[in-house]
């Protein structure tokens, strides 16, 4: 079988020059003699990696002098841990807004460390629009403010961040990470799980302002302080050396297709082919509100739940395979990350018409 068009929510499509350039490179890196794998994480080689990783990761996002770049473990689950260890550390106060699944894990897990108010929630709806902020309902005595900017599960995004006032922004990035352009200046702290935009499972990247650095409550495990992190320049202790090195080619593909606003523009473009066709459609539906959807997955949903398995069967028999719903939503989702080409948005978007046509 040749490779097929992977909707997946993540781990998740990678850019295909990426893969080639890691085969080429598997048994003999560089003229080493050895894979990436196999090797020191103080060896030249890697040290010359995990550098170029960072370097180009804030030339395409663009991150300020005074902001920290991290490559750690534990995905961005243990962030929900070690965001809250951290920062909490004045008022022992955070304001949550809760719009999914992964806000609900980050807040559950902030409540053990300190005093967490849900400022506001889309529940009442399956969590199928972002709900409206405004600088009034967040207490600024409150060491941080938390959002998701993109909700995986239910395919909603924050088209404006919301207005804090003067208290640090902390944004679980993980499945929009580089799929627009943000100010790194409005965050205090953004973190995402490599596996949806950056590249495989095992890396999660966080960028941290300098003065959020050093307060870590005193019973913190070493590897759960930022500092330690800081300290080490991401080698404290064996950082997951081949998913880093995968991530730096993502971040040169970026890179070299014209950085995040190029990106960004296909990713309008692609997401707007699948939109415009539900939209229009008689037997598709969108599920997500039209004001807050996301641009990389997208939520839809057929008359019923026979057609709905009917669709992803018949759809991966074509090569659209992983289009199945979140198992606590249902329905469908097709999720398109950065490294989803345009031809496989095109294509889907084909099969659904004939699908449509064939089950009227
Ligand atoms: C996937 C996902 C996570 C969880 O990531 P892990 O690396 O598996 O811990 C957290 N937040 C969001 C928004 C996600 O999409």
């Amino acid at each position: 079988m040749g490779r097929v068009y992977n909707f997946a929510a993540g781990p998740a499509v990678l850019p295909e020059p990426v893969l080639k350039k890691a085969a080429e490179e598997m048994l003999d890196y560089k003229g080493t003699g050895m894979s990436v794998m196999e090797m020191s994480h103080r060896s030249k080689a890697f040290t010359e990696i995990i550098t170029g990783a960072e370097e180009t990761l804030r030339q395409i996002m663009d991150i300020p002098q005074n902001y920290h770049v991290l490559f750690l473990q534990g995905g961005a689950s243990s962030q929900f841990a070690m965001v809250p260890l951290n920062l909490l550390h004045k008022t022992n106060k955070a304001d949550y807004v809760n719009t999914g699944a992964w806000s609900k894990k980050a807040i559950a897990e902030a409540k053990k460390y300190g005093d967490i108010s849900v400022v506001a929630s889309s529940e009442d709806k399956t969590f199928n629009y972002i709900p409206k902020l405004d600088k009034s309902m967040f207490n600024q005595e409150a060491d941080y403010a938390y959002i998701v900017t993109n909700n995986t599960i239910y395919g909603t995004v924050y088209h404006k961040l919301p207005d804090v006032g003067n208290v640090p922004l902390v944004a679980d990035m993980s499945s929009n990470f580089l799929s627009q352009v943000y100010d790194v200046n409005n965050f205090a702290l953004m973190f995402a799980g490599a596996q949806k935009n950056i590249g495989p499972a095992g890396v999660t990247v966080v960028i941290i302002r300098d003065d959020l650095v050093g307060h870590a409550k005193d019973f913190t495990p070493t590897m759960f302080d930022y500092k330690t992190h800081v300290d080490g320049k991401s080698l404290f202790n064996t950082p997951p050396c081949y998913s880093i090195y995968i991530a730096k080619m993502v971040f040169e593909w970026v890179k070299d297709l014209g950085g995040v606003p190029a990106i960004e523009k296909i990713n309008r473009e692609k997401a707007a082919l699948l939109y415009d066709f539900i939209d229009n459609s008689s037997l598709f539906k969108g599920t997500a509100d039209r004001k807050d959807r996301s641009l990389m997955n997208v939520t839809f949903i057929l008359p019923n739940e026979e057609l709905n398995a009917k669709f992803v069967e018949e759809a991966g028999k074509n090569g659209l395979v992983t289009l199945k719903g979140h198992r606590s939503v249902g329905g469908m989702r097709a999720s398109i990350y950065n490294a989803m080409p345009v031809d496989g948005v095109k294509k889907l978007v084909e099969f659904m018409k004939k699908f449509e046509i064939e089950n009227k």
